[in-house]
């Protein structure tokens, strides 16, 4: 009748204005091309997106602390203790699946074969050790100054540089989103130092997001012990929260316009699909199939298995996630959309989401871990080097290891990878030879990651069941049966 129709209308509507800016922005972007704009008129042209991405990384601070801390308060640490064991488990078993079946993809389909392509511009990156890169990734988790987490900038860094090039100005503008100033010129490629390709690990738009989230873990941890003394910070977060949330609504009111632009303003800047060489053209391909093996047979067949129920209904409620996920290629920027999906649509704790969503989003990245491994491998099958099965181990450990390194930014997978090449010897300085298709594929694994985080919510909320119906007992809240 007209009553449903309209009624799911207006459930639906921010889900159906998502999908149609999807498309709209396609089709615009396609339609601009011919027009050759210059990189400033695209960058005009994309303001509205990224007007966005500002919007949802101005809420990322304030939502990561205040929803840590309160949910790990709303937890007594026995219960914290098992939440976090099993969200561990989740994280560790799908990264490595995601990395297995990256490596069995690019060894099967071996888009590396022929002779090297030159299908990008070679350029001298800096080698970085894994044991330093190791080291600065558990030193991010102690920030010496709470404030200067929350405030690092890139900014001064690149700042003090006069000399960009073309990957620093595209790193300082998708990535670290830094310099705007820059951002309008093209400037050309020389050299690369080291702080400028590798990105401090766990660093979010130059804020120490690993660094927050243990201290707020901590911090919640602490005052969920405290009592009645704890009283005050209690309610103090949990209300910063609520705020946070109401503001994440309005924004979402502006997202598809946001997305609309971000995707637009991506396929008029693209290169020439038709020049793409094979190998790249493989590549690309080979990426897609990994990524939807993982995203759409083994998660989803993960939450059946676990949950006993329908994975593609779950998956259904997060949609807007997904799509924003994929407008914004930063898990980080969606972090807030995807609160609000599972929270709302999926009614999932919150004590469970407020604990695992932020940890996830920071940590757990099944796509990036795919990718980085799968992309390694392929940069070996260029080169024309076999890889042992040492190597492949090591590549296994370090792709791992990489994308729990990578900040949930744009393209931070493309520059963690660095630590997978050098571990086992292959050239750096091939990265850029992918670099031209990244845009793209960073935004697959970016909806790949979010998938997995909110899967993951959705696993460790099964899983703690019992210790939360305990707790709601405890609490005099009322228990919806079973
Ligand atoms: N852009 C990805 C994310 O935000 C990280 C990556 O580059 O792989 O999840």
């Amino acid at each position: 009748s007209k009553e449903d129709i309209q009624a799911f209308l207006k459930k639906n509507a921010f889900v159906l204005f998502t999908v149609a800016a999807v498309v709209v922005g396609i089709v615009l972007g396609f339609a601009l091309r011919p027009y050759k704009m210059t990189y400033r008129e695209v960058k005009y042209f994309s303001f509205p997106g990224e007007l966005l991405m500002r919007m949802l990384q101005m809420l990322v601070l304030p939502l990561l602390v205040s929803s840590l801390i309160t949910g790990m308060a709303a937890l007594d640490s026995k219960a914290s203790g098992k939440m976090g064991m099993r969200a561990v488990i989740y994280y560790m078993t799908t990264t490595f699946i995601a990395v297995f079946i990256g490596i069995i993809i690019v060894l099967i389909i071996h888009p590396g074969k022929g002779s090297k392509a030159e299908f990008g511009k070679q350029q001298k990156i800096e080698q970085v050790s894994p044991a330093d890169a190791f080291l600065d990734l558990i030193r991010n988790m102690f920030p010496p100054n709470l404030v200067q987490a929350c405030t690092q900038q890139f900014k001064t860094k690149y700042g003090t540089r006069k000399v960009h090039t073309t990957v620093t100005v595209m790193v300082n503008d998708t990535f670290f989103n830094a310099t705007t100033a820059n951002a309008t010129q093209e400037v050309e490629v020389l050299e690369f130092t080291r702080e400028e390709v590798i990105p401090v690990p766990g660093q979010v738009n130059g804020v120490n997001a690993l660094g927050l989230v243990v201290f707020s873990m901590c911090f919640g941890l602490i005052i969920g012990s405290m009592k009645e003394q704890g009283q005050v910070l209690r309610e103090f977060f949990d209300s910063l929260n609520d705020a946070i949330m109401r503001l994440v609504a309005i924004i979402m009111w502006y997202a598809p316009i946001g997305i609309l632009f971000l995707i637009a303003g991506k396929i008029v800047e693209m290169d020439d699909i038709t020049q793409m060489g094979g190998q790249l053209g493989m590549y690309t391909i080979t990426v897609i199939i990994g990524l939807m093996i993982h995203a759409t047979l083994i998660l989803p067949m993960l939450y059946f298995v676990i949950t006993r129920q329908n994975p593609f209904i779950f998956i259904a409620g997060l949609l807007q996630a997904l799509v924003t996920a994929l407008g914004t290629s930063s898990s980080s920027a969606t972090l807030p959309v995807t609160f609000k999906c599972l929270e709302e649509n999926n009614k999932i704790d919150k004590r469970v989401t407020r604990f695992v969503l932020p940890v996830g989003a920071t940590i757990n990245m099944d796509g990036t871990a795919l990718y980085e491994a799968l992309a390694a491998i392929f940069i070996a099958q260029v080169n024309n080097m076999e890889m042992n099965f040492g190597q492949i181990i090591t590549i296994s450990i370090t792709a791992t290891a990489a994308s729990i390194g990578a900040a949930g930014i744009p393209q931070a997978g493309l520059v963690t990878m660095v630590i997978v090449l050098t571990s086992v010897g292959l050239p750096t300085d091939d990265i850029t030879l992918i670099i031209a298709v990244d845009w793209f594929l960073d935004r697959l694994r970016t909806t790949t990651n979010v998938l997995g985080d909110s899967i993951g919510a959705g696993i460790v909320e099964f899983l703690s069941r019992h210790e939360l119906r305990s707790k709601d007992v405890e609490m005099g809240n009322s228990v919806v049966e079973e």
